[in-house]
This record gives C-alpha cells, sequence and structure tokens, in this order.
C-alpha cells in the first residue's frame, strides 16, 4: 500500500539500527511486537487468533499483523522469532502436537511459510521456551544462568534455562512440570492423573472451585473472591500454591536450580499464589541448603513475543570467531 507512495527524503549516512520482531501465536489471541536491538519494545499490536480457521489463517493473520507494524516502522526487522502453542520442531520451525482447539496447525510449516512471505530469517519456539527467553533475556531473571519457568494459563508449562542457555531434552520435553505425577488423583487434560496440572492451571483452578462450591467461575474470577475472603476460593488458590511449590523442591532437588520464574493468566494473582509457595518451601528446604527465589514474570502478557524476538536477536549474531589464533594466512 505504501509502495505507490513517494519516499521520505531520510539522510542516508546513518545506518539503521537493527530491529527485531517477536510473535506470539496463542490459542485466542496473536500479539505481535518489535523490538530494538535491546529488546525494548518499539511497538505491538494484539488480534484475535483464528485458531478455528487452519495453520494458514493463523500465520496470515500474524503476517498481517506484523506488516501493519512495519508500515509504521522506519526499520524493516533484521529476524522474526515465533512463539507459538503446542509441541513445535524448533529446527525444522513446525509445529508437531497441538492442542483440539487449533485446526490443521500440528505439521504447519510456520517458518517457511513465513520466511517465503517476508524475505527473512523466522525461528520458532513453544511458546513456553519463549516466555523463559523473553524473561531470562529482559525480564524478571535476566542474567540468572540457572531457570525454571512455569506458566500458569489454561494448561501449566514448564521450560528449563541451563549455564545460560534453553535446555529442551532430547524430545522438547525438559521441564515440562505441568505433567508430572504425584499431585493427587485427579484426571489430567493429558489423559494421566494427579498431575500438577490437575491444581494449578487456570481451567482446573475454576473446575477445583466448582467442585467445592457448585458455581461456575473463571479463575480470575476465583481469584476474586479469595480477595473477598471466600474460604472456597482461598483454600483452591492454597493448594495451586502449595502444589507449584512441590514441583519447585522438585526441580531444585534433581538439578539444583534455584530460581524459578511463574508466568501465565494464573500467576496474576501473585498474592494469593505466593503465601502458600513460600510456607511450602520454608518447610521443607532443599538439600542444597541455599535458599530458592521464586518471582513472578516481569513481562507479562508480553513474555512470549519478546522472548520470541529475543531468539531471533540470538540467532542474528555472528557466529564467534574460531578459538584457533592466526588462521594461516590464504593470500
Ligand atoms: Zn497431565
Amino acid at each position: 500500500m505504501t509502495a505507490s507512495q513517494p519516499a521520505a527524503a531520510v539522510p542516508t549516512a546513518v545506518p539503521a539500527p537493527q530491529v527485531f520482531a517477536g510473535v506470539d501465536i496463542g490459542g485466542t489471541t496473536t500479539q505481535v511486537v518489535l523490538c530494538s536491538a535491546e529488546l525494548t519494545v518499539l511497538d505491538g499490536v494484539e488480534v484475535p487468533t483464528p485458531a478455528a480457521e487452519g495453520g494458514a489463517a493463523m500465520v496470515r493473520t500474524a503476517l498481517d499483523a506484523l506488516g501493519l507494524l512495519v508500515a509504521r516502522s522506519p526499520t524493516r526487522p533484521h529476524a522474526v522469532g515465533v512463539g507459538a502453542a503446542g509441541l513445535v520442531d524448533a529446527r525444522a520451525g513446525r509445529v508437531l502436537v497441538a492442542s483440539d482447539s487449533f485446526r490443521s496447525w500440528a505439521g504447519f510449516e510456520v517458518t517457511a511459510t513465513m520466511e517465503a512471505a517476508l524475505g527473512v530469517p523466522v525461528f520458532l519456539d513453544n511458546d513456553v521456551n519463549a516466555f523463559l527467553l523473553g524473561e531470562a533475556a529482559t525480564g524478571a531473571v535476566a542474567g540468572e544462568p540457572h531457570v525454571l519457568g512455569m506458566t500458569l494459563g489454561t494448561g501449566v508449562g514448564g521450560a528449563l534455562w541451563l549455564d545460560g542457555a534453553l535446555y529442551e531434552g532430547p524430545h522438547g520435553a525438559a521441564g515440562e512440570t505441568g505433567h508430572i505425577p504425584g499431585f493427587g488423583d485427579l484426571p489430567c487434560t493429558c489423559g494421566g492423573r494427579g498431575h500438577l496440572e490437575t491444581l494449578a492451571s487456570g481451567r482446573s483452578i475454576g473446575a477445583r472451585y466448582r467442585e467445592r462450591t457448585g458455581l461456575d467461575r473463571t479463575a480470575h474470577a476465583v481469584a476474586e473472591a479469595a480477595g473477598r475472603g471466600d474460604p472456597d476460593a482461598l483454600a483452591v488458590y492454597g493448594a495451586a500454591g502449595t502444589a507449584v511449590a512441590r514441583a519447585i523442591l522438585i526441580t531444585a532437588g534433581l538439578l539444583d536450580v534455584t530460581t524459578f520464574v511463574i508466568g501465565g493468566g494464573v500467576s496474576r494473582a501473585w498474592a494469593l499464589l505466593e503465601p502458600p509457595i513460600l510456607a511450602a518451601l520454608a518447610a521443607e528446604p532443599p538439600v542444597s541448603g541455599h535458599p530458592l527465589r521464586v518471582v513472578p514474570s516481569r513481562l507479562g502478557g508480553a513474555a512470549v513475543a519478546i522472548g520470541a524476538a529475543s531468539r531471533a536477536r540470538t540467532e542474528s549474531r555472528p557466529a564467534p570467531a574460531p578459538r584457533t589464533p592466526r588462521a594461516s594466512p590464504t593470500s
């Protein structure tokens, strides 16, 4: 649309600063941000995700939103990162497994489709990994070498940051604390029983409250009820916090990780979650003797998009020079 307009007179001597785009394709909304090389958000937009219309429609929506930002930015993005719900093959840039709420998303070639449209490199990550990339790059755990990230959203996701890098494991499932057993006997969305997700996800908080009261409430409404002193709502959030602490203690015992960042919609009720988490950690301190630090997300709803931009920035950096000094002259 801007192609036919005359180019504005701009000074040509100053090189344009690098800009990176981050895209968060979630089940209900798609968020796109443009970030500076320091990961400061320069501009952003949020649009509904057409999850029922299939992968092509979802990616087209993301590209349209990005196009809107690029049209009002003086600089085109150098590279684009995408954080997407579901299990993804980051290397192949493809979605492997997606939940029922997405149509023809599993198997979709996300990066190839976007690179063909944009002409710049595109990188794909699972949304929880992108969340942790964002918080570790510029958020609540910036500079920390070892972190477990947990997202308490519709489900419970997890990701691991070890020695200053994402550790995905051989099957991309490292850090998935939401689906480890030992948290009671309730049926989980994954088909298992007694997983952390049955107590600490937004959906579960609503379900546990309904079991106690017969009332249908969102996790947010249950949090509001807890704020008014509703004992059932307080008990549900207390159980969620205690369960999160248990997952933290398991991780600390297994990996000696002592820093934890909690995001997702449920974590906005931090005033309700933090006391039971801290009480459980105080009751059973880790064997390392080192105190555990548990913090809420600092980037909030933008964490996934900023984390995706962070991945794009990392991938765009020139490869480090070879360690062998003074390679033999080639001339
Ligand atoms: Zn499960």
